[in-house]
């Protein structure tokens, strides 16, 4: 269903869009499909509620906000089942990833209370300078699949408790995980038009937020190249926008780190989520002297995860998404080995029995050379090659030898490197002898290709709003 002007509607076409259970093969649902139409509708109901949600108190929008992160929580059993039968992961990882969802609705009804201005010491006596916060506009978000809450909840719920009104376009792939959360947030008491939801094709609902002059803000997490042309059909009405875009993560091991943690971290940065996280790590970089010590301690880990039905609560990786991402893993893994790379483990899909699902078993290649496709494209699934290297500068600079700028990782005992990696690394995120840098608190975003702007934390408020300043002569 859409939601729209705060009713649940079917679309004006009577189009509908199958979801698929990526483990099992089979149908889930039926959900209404809107075009062009239906967003430009949705678009004018945010509008049009966008003339008294801004002349809201923060505290109210708080409260309602509050009520939103309560009702997730109440809902979550139901909604992680929902989350793992739509895209796939396993339901360890799709409960917590409610309670990540809840925790980003909860800490901006926090931070809606604390929009606070700014007095600028004037040049003259006779002046008053100010500077305030005020809401964007209407806001645009499209999100991807591999967190089908809490990549939405990071970003309509900073729009709304900027004061901001907002239409969300989820991916086609997780749409009952969205409509789960609208339930809440109709539940929850928002006037209408205020949040919106609208499924349908990309493109058609892509082009409507980009095109017409009423969205000031779009705010979009998916692959760089999307992200790149929505900038461009952005440009000509000037919006704002926020791009969470593709990553390619390096992980580097020194010889002086602890190589059990630094195996047990990358078993976890690597394989969540199966490889689908725009952090995962992508390339591990081990120092020489302890690479062969590493990658076999790392292949006996990867080997004993177990593959299988996220539903299933022993499975620790479920399938991919769909059969162009088991594809695509594929690819990377043939040419690997076309290119010298060593299978240590995995390297193959699995077929389980009584399922039709995207399963591939966790791999780890090591031997790898930079002229394989592993080397310098997001994989985005359970594969991973292992580089050697020798020299500080080395890995600086290897790492650093991409267009993506997302996460990083770094193990070392020693402060001084880990201080010197910081600062050297071009990423957005640097995590050292730390696998799990985000946090609610935390601004999460890229730099270079990886994107623009950031979400979570105090900073993810600011993308929806715009500073007024006022000079007042007396
Ligand atoms: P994608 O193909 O770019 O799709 C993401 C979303 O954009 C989907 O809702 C998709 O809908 C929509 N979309 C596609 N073409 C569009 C168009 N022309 N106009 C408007 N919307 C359009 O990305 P994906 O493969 O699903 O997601 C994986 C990518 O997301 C990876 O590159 C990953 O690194 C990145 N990601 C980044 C972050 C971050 O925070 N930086 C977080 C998670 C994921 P359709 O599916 O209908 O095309």
């Amino acid at each position: 269903m859409l939601y729209i002007n705060g009713t649940w509607r079917q679309a004006q076409s009577g189009e509908t869009l199958t979801v698929y259970n990526p483990a099992t093969g089979k149908e889930l649902a039926e959900v209404a499909s809107g075009g062009r139409i239906e967003t430009k509708e949705a678009i004018d109901a945010a509008n049009e509620a966008f003339t008294h949600w801004k002349n809201t108190t923060g505290l109210e929008r708080s409260t309602l906000l509050r009520k939103t992160a309560e009702l997730i929580r109440e809902n979550g059993e139901d909604i992680a089942q929902t989350i793992t039968k739509e895209m796939g992961k396993s339901i360890t990882e799709a409960r917590r990833e409610i309670i990540s969802g809840a925790n980003y609705v909860e800490w901006f009804a926090e931070e809606a209370k604390r929009i606070y201005g700014e007095t600028i010491p004037a040049p003259q006596k006779d002046k008053h300078l100010m500077l305030m916060n005020e809401p964007i506009g209407v806001a645009a978000a499209i999100t991807p699949w591999n967190f089908p809450l809490s990549m939405i909840t990071r970003k309509i719920t900073p729009a709304l408790a900027a004061g901001c009104t907002v239409i969300l376009k989820p991916a086609p792939n997780t749409p009952l995980t969205a409509i789960k959360l609208f339930e809440c947030l109709d539940k929850s008491g928002f006037p209408a038009g205020v949040a919106n939801l609208v499924i349908g094709p990309a493109e058609e609902i892509g082009k409507e937020f980009t095109t017409n002059p009423i969205v000031r803000k779009l705010a979009f997490t998916g692959s760089t190249n999307i992200g790149k042309k929505l900038m461009k059909d952005s440009a000509a009405t000037v919006k704002k926008v926020s791009m969470e875009l593709g990553g390619h993560a390096p992980f580097v091991v020194f010889e002086d780190a602890d190589i059990d943690e630094a195996v047990a971290g990358a078993i976890s940065t690597k394989f969540v989520n199966s490889g689908q996280t725009c952090i995962c790590t992508n390339r591990i970089y081990v120092a020489d002297e302890i690479a062969d010590e590493f990658s076999t301690k790392f292949a006996q880990k990867a080997n004993k995860l177990k593959v299988g039905n996220g539903l299933e609560e022993e499975t620790k990786i479920g399938p991919l998404v769909n059969a162009q991402a088991l594809e695509k893993v594929s690819r990377h893994v043939e040419d690997a080995k076309k290119h010298g790379g060593n299978v240590l483990c995995g390297g193959e899909t699995l077929d389980l029995p009584g399922m039709n699902g995207f399963f591939y078993k966790p791999t780890v290649i090591n031997e790898a050379t930079e002229d394989m496709q592993i080397a310098t494209e997001e994989t985005f699934g359970p594969v991973v090659p292992i580089f050697s290297f020798q020299t500080e500068d080395e890995v600086i600079s290897k790492a650093n030898d991409t267009n993506y700028g997302l996460a990083a990782y770094c193990y070392t005992k020693d402060l001084s490197r880990g201080l010197r990696m910081t600062r050297q690394l071009e990423y957005g995120i640097v995590g050292i002898n730390d696998p799990a840098p985000i946090a609610v608190q935390s601004p999460f975003g890229g730099v270079k290709e990886s994107g623009i702007g950031k979400e979570g934390g105090r900073q993810g408020m600011e993308e929806y709003l715009e500073k007024k300043f006022i000079s007042i002569k007396y």
